[in-house]
C-alpha cells in the first residue's frame, strides 16, 4: 500500500461522501450514510459501524453496520464494566477525540481481540460524532484489514469527516424538532402561532411586493378564565374548539386562522380592507355570542374581543400590524369587551380626546344654540343647546366629529357639563335682557349616571342661575332636559332617580329621538316625561303615507298623555305644514334657524 496514494483516494471519496450526510432526515440517516461512505472507501477498511444513543446511561450496541466484516458487530455489546470503560469506544467518547487501535497488541482491547482477529480485523478507528452537551450523541468506529494502516494514512481525513456529520447530525436533529413543533394546534386543530407568523411573515412579503392590502383580526376570548375555573379546563378546551370550528365555518376560505395563545386567535384577510375586515369581525363576534357549550346539560356561552388592523394603512411591518391590532384589542376590552375596535379610529379617537381635553381647557367647547318653534303660531318658544368644538385653528366643528369618539371613552359627561353650565349662564344672560319664557332643551348623556359628582355640580349650577333670576322658588324652570331612549335603554330605575332632584326643582324631561328605537313606550309611561322630540329621519321621510300615519299616532298618543310634540331636521315650509296638519307642537330645522353659537 502506498501511504500518500492511499491518502489522496481517501480524500477525494470522503469529499464526494459528504454531500449524502447532508441528505439525512433524522440523525440516523446521517450517521448510515456516514457508515456506507466509510465502509466502501477502500478496499482497506473493512467495517464501519455506529451507534446512537446516550452512553453515559446504556450499553453501546452497534444499531448499524457496513463493509465485508459487518458481521463482526452482531454479538457485540460495551457495557459499563471497568475493563469495557477502558475500551477504545469509551474512551474517544469520554474524551469526545479519535482513538486508533491495534487489535493485536493493545492492551485495552483484550476483551474483543479474540472476535476481532476472527473477522481479519486489524486496526480500529473510533470516531465520535455530536458533543457532551447532546442527548444523543453519535460514534462510528472503522476497521482496516490492513496492520497499522490508520498510522500510516493518518486520521485527520477521517476526523474532518466527522466533523461534517456531525453538522448533519445537528442540522437533521433540527429538523425533527421542528417537525416535532408541528404547525397544527392539537386542541383546536388550527394552525399554531409558530404557523400563523410564518404565514403571516410571508403574506405581507408578498402583499408588498404586489402593492395589495390586507387585515388582520386579533380575537380574545372575554373572561375565559371564569370558564375554566367555573366549569372545569375541558369545559374551556370544548369552548376553544367549539369558537375555532365557528371560525373555520364564518371565514372565508381564503381566509387564515390560528390559534395564537391560549385563548387568543389571529386570522388573516388577504385582499381585505379595514370596511369589509370590521363587517367579518362583526360575523364573527356575534356567531361566538350565540354560540353555546354544553356543560352537563347546561349552556355555557362566552364573548369575544376583537381587534382590527389593516395593511398598510395601519403599519409597514408584521410587527407593527400586531401591535396596532394588538393595542386595539385592548382598547376594545378596556371599553367593555364583546365588541371590535380598529386600529385607525383608535389613533383618531385618542386625537379626538386631546382635541376635547384642551377645548374644554380652553372654554372652546362650546353651545350653540338651534331655535325651536311653535308650529301654530310661528314664534320661538325655545332653543336647543348643541355642542361645538372650536379647534385651535378657530375652525367650529358639529358634535357628530367628535361625541362618537367621547361617548365610547365614556367622556360625554364632561360635555355634558360644560355646555348646560354655559347654556344655564345664557338662560340667564336671556332672562336679564328681557327675554323670558324661552325654554331650554339641553342633552344628556347616559354616561352621566355614572358620575355623581357632575350631577350635584349640575343641581349647584342650576340653583345658583335660578336664584340669579329670582325664579329658584317657581314651580317650572325653563331647563328641559333631553335623553335618548337609545342611551338610557335598560336602566330606567337609574334615571329616575338620579334625575329626581332636577325634576323636584321643577327642570323638565324631553325623551329624544322618539321613534328610533323600540321601548319608546315603556319611557312614557315610567319616566315623568314632558315632551316628545320626534326622530328626524322620520320627519325627513314625511311625504311618505306610512309615515304620515305613524306621526299621527304619535301625535295623539302624545296629546293624550298631555305631551307636547317636537319634530327635528324641518328644513322647508311644505314639511312644516305638513307637520301642522298632523298636530304636532312645535318644530325645529334649518327652516326655522341653524344651531348659531352666542355672541
Ligand atoms: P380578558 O377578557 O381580559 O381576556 O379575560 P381572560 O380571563 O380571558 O384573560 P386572561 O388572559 O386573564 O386568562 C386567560 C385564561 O385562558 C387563563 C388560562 O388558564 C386560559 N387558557 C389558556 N390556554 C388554555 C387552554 O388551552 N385551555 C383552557 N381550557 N384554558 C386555557
Ligand atoms: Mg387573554
Ligand atoms: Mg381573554
Amino acid at each position: 500500500m502506498d501511504p500518500i496514494q492511499e491518502k489522496l483516494l481517501i480524500y477525494q471519496a470522503l469529499l464526494s461522501a459528504t454531500s449524502s450526510l447532508a441528505l439525512g432526515n433524522t440523525p440516523d440517516d446521517v450517521l448510515r450514510a456516514a457508515c456506507n461512505a466509510l465502509a466502501s472507501l477502500s478496499s482497506h477498511i473493512c467495517l464501519a459501524w455506529m451507534y446512537l444513543g446516550n452512553p453515559e446511561r446504556e450499553v453501546i450496541r452497534p444499531s448499524y453496520a457496513a463493509g465485508v466484516a459487518a458481521e463482526y458487530v452482531q454479538s457485540l455489546s460495551i457495557d459499563r464494566s471497568p475493563e469495557a470503560m477502558k475500551g477504545p469506544a469509551r474512551r474517544s467518547l469520554a474524551a469526545n477525540m479519535p482513538v486508533v487501535v491495534d487489535v493485536e497488541s493493545d492492551a485495552s482491547f483484550h476483551i474483543w481481540r479474540e472476535q476481532a482477529a476472527f473477522f481479519g480485523l486489524k486496526e480500529g478507528l473510533t470516531l465520535p460524532i455530536g458533543d457532551h452537551e447532546m442527548e444523543q450523541r453519535g460514534l462510528i468506529v472503522i476497521f482496516s484489514r490492513t496492520a497499522r494502516y490508520f498510522e500510516q494514512v493518518g486520521i485527520e481525513p477521517f476526523f474532518a469527516f466527522t466533523q461534517l456529520a456531525s453538522v448533519g447530525l445537528d442540522q437533521a436533529r433540527m429538523r425533527m424538532k421542528l417537525e416535532e413543533m408541528s404547525t397544527i394546534d392539537p386542541t383546536t386543530r388550527l394552525l399554531n402561532r409558530a404557523a400563523m407568523q410564518e404565514f403571516f411573515t410571508r403574506m405581507h412579503a408578498q402583499s408588498k411586493r404586489a402593492a395589495r392590502h390586507f387585515s388582520l383580526l386579533l380575537l380574545d376570548l372575554d373572561r375565559f378564565k371564569l370558564i375554566n375555573d367555573n366549569y372545569g379546563h375541558e369545559t374551556g378546551d370544548k369552548m376553544l374548539r367549539g369558537v375555532s370550528d365557528l371560525f373555520g365555518r364564518l371565514l372565508r376560505r381564503s381566509d387564515w386562522v390560528g390559534r395564537w395563545g391560549g385563548e387568543e386567535f389571529l386570522a388573516i384577510l388577504p385582499d381585505t380592507g379595514e370596511r369589509e375586515a370590521m363587517q367579518i369581525a362583526e360575523q364573527l363576534r356575534s356567531g361566538v355570542e350565540q354560540l353555546r357549550i354544553d356543560f352537563n346539560g347546561r349552556e355555557i356561552q362566552t364573548t369575544v374581543s376583537i381587534g382590527v388592523a389593516s395593511c398598510p394603512r395601519d403599519g409597514d411591518s408584521p410587527e407593527i400590524l400586531l401591535r396596532a391590532a394588538d393595542a386595539a384589542l385592548y382598547e376594545a376590552k378596556k371599553t367593555g369587551r364583546n365588541r371590535i375596535v380598529v386600529a385607525m379610529e383608535q389613533h383618531e379617537i385618542h386625537s379626538i380626546i386631546r382635541k376635547i381635553d384642551s377645548a374644554i381647557a380652553a372654554g372652546r367647547l362650546v353651545p350653540a344654540y338651534q331655535p325651536i318653534v311653535d308650529l301654530k303660531t310661528g314664534v320661538q318658544v325655545a332653543e336647543e343647546a348643541l355642542a361645538r368644538l372650536i379647534d385651535e385653528q378657530g375652525n367650529v366643528l358639529p358634535a357628530a366629529d367628535f361625541i362618537q369618539a367621547a361617548s365610547e371613552l365614556q367622556l360625554t359627561h364632561l360635555i355634558d357639563f360644560q355646555i348646560i353650565k354655559r347654556t344655564m349662564g345664557h338662560c340667564v344672560a336671556n332672562t336679564h335682557g328681557g327675554i323670558t319664557n324661552r325654554l331650554h332643551f339641553v342633552n344628556l348623556s347616559a354616561d352621566i349616571l355614572l358620575h355623581q359628582e357632575i350631577i350635584q355640580a349640575l343641581f349647584d349650577e342650576a340653583r345658583q342661575a335660578c336664584e340669579q333670576c329670582g325664579i329658584a322658588g317657581g314651580p317650572q324652570k325653563p331647563m328641559v332636559i333631553e335623553i335618548t331612549e337609545r342611551q338610557f335603554m335598560g336602566d330606567m330605575e337609574a334615571v329616575k332617580s338620579k334625575l329626581a332632584p332636577f325634576l323636584d326643582f321643577g327642570m323638565r324631561l324631553a325623551i329624544d329621538d322618539f321613534g328610533s328605537g323600540y321601548s319608546s313606550f315603556r319611557y312614557l309611561a315610567e319616566l315623568p316625561v314632558s315632551y316628545l322630540k320626534i326622530e328626524g329621519t322620520l320627519v325627513q321621510q314625511i311625504h311618505d303615507k306610512r309615515v304620515q300615519k305613524i306621526l299621527r299616532r304619535i301625535s295623539n298618543i302624545a296629546h293624550d298623555l298631555d305631551l307636547i310634540t317636537i319634530a327635528e331636521y324641518v328644513e322647508d315650509e311644505a314639511t312644516a305644514n305638513r307637520l301642522r296638519d298632523l298636530e304636532i307642537d312645535w318644530a325645529q330645522g334649518y327652516y326655522f334657524g341653524r344651531p348659531e353659537l352666542a355672541g
